[in-house]
């Protein structure tokens, strides 16, 4: 399988790049993701000029206006940092990033929840940014960003994953001329992602793509691509999921007996219940696509969002 591309913190890769000329090594990035991945590592600090090791920083100031100073001696790297950022993301702008990850509270690549210091001395809040990741955020938008500790978390993990292909994807289809047939069979093949996701986003981006004869097509691509990562990043609840697989089902009622039916129908409400975890339903379902030659079904791309291997939809 042709490999994507991530930005990520250099630290997680096990490089040795922290102030304190530690790492902090991430085994499910490198071992686990790494393995269908070429990363674009980055580590803000040292590149933008700081050696290693280097005096620890924090954020300094109000809620919504703060700088990144060092710990003891107080200097002021933000305008350091900043400028660095700008450069670092004008060079990523050509290399089809499918998303970053990003090492958490860190006042350089924390991507939320950042202590920030009151510079008198006091509690510190857990309201900031760190400067590169805030630059990253408003530069890249709709690209999936996330931090290696909300990754532990196995929705969170199985949301950003699915949004990272979502983007290859995307990148692939740019890759060659685009018109509205193209757009018509990548809107087909992601529906029921997207159902899976948001059935309200489900309804109005079918609208919006039949109708997209009467667009140009690189303002449509604009509103599509803000359509479909806006969708993708809301939770695919055991609901949603619930009332894809039942839709799935409806395509087999000519195929299989009272039996099979009851079967699936009954692994479904024990996957909604918590009992089993997705990848049974799916796995069933998948095995009649294949007996029964349901060409379009094949093609639906939430039926294999992301390779086996990552197990993301293993967990109940
Ligand atoms: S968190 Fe970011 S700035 Fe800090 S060591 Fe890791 S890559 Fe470098």
């Amino acid at each position: 399988m042709e490999k994507l591309r991530l930005g990520v913190s250099s630290c997680l890769l096990g490089n040795e790049v922290r102030y304190d000329g530690g790492h902090k090594f991430d085994a499910w990035i490198v071992k686990t993701l790494g393995n269908f991945v070429d990363y674009i590592a980055l580590c803000p600090e040292h590149e933008c000029g700081l050696p290693i090791p280097r005096e620890a920083m924090n954020l300094s100031g109000k809620k919504d206006d703060y700088r990144m100073l060092t710990v003891k001696t107080g200097i002021d790297h933000s305008a350091r940092m900043l400028a660095w950022s700008e450069k670092a993301i004008a060079k990523l702008r050509s290399k089809q990033l499918c998303g970053y990850i990003l090492k958490s509270k860190s006042p350089s690549c924390g991507m939320e929840r950042v202590k920030i210091y009151p510079p008198h001395g006091g509690a510190p809040g857990k309201t900031g940014v760190g400067l590169f990741a805030r630059t990253l955020q408003q530069a890249f938008p709709l690209l999936p960003i996330e931090e290696e500790g909300r990754l532990h978390d196995a929705a969170i993990r199985e949301n950003f994953i699915e949004r990272v292909f979502v983007m290859h994807r995307w990148h692939k289809l740019l890759s060659a001329p685009v018109g509205a047939a193209e757009i018509i069979r990548f809107h087909s093949i992601h529906k029921y992602l997207i159902m899976a996701h948001s059935p309200q986003h489900y309804r109005q981006m079918g609208k919006l793509v039949a109708e997209v004869k009467k667009h140009a097509i690189p303002d449509f691509l604009d509103t599509y691509l803000q359509a479909l990562m806006t969708a993708t990043r809301l939770h695919a609840s055991p609901s949603k999921q619930q009332n894809v697989l039942l839709h799935l089902l409806g395509y087999f009622k000519p195929d299989l007996d009272s039996f099979e039916k009851q079967e699936l129908i009954q692994l479904i409400a024990q996957y909604k219940a918590g009992l089993i975890p997705l990848i049974v339903p799916i796995t069933l379902i998948n095995h009649y696509v294949r007996k029964y030659n349901k060409e379009y079904l094949a093609d639906q791309v939430y039926l294999q969002p992301h390779p086996v291997e990552l197990k993301l939809r293993n967990h109940a």
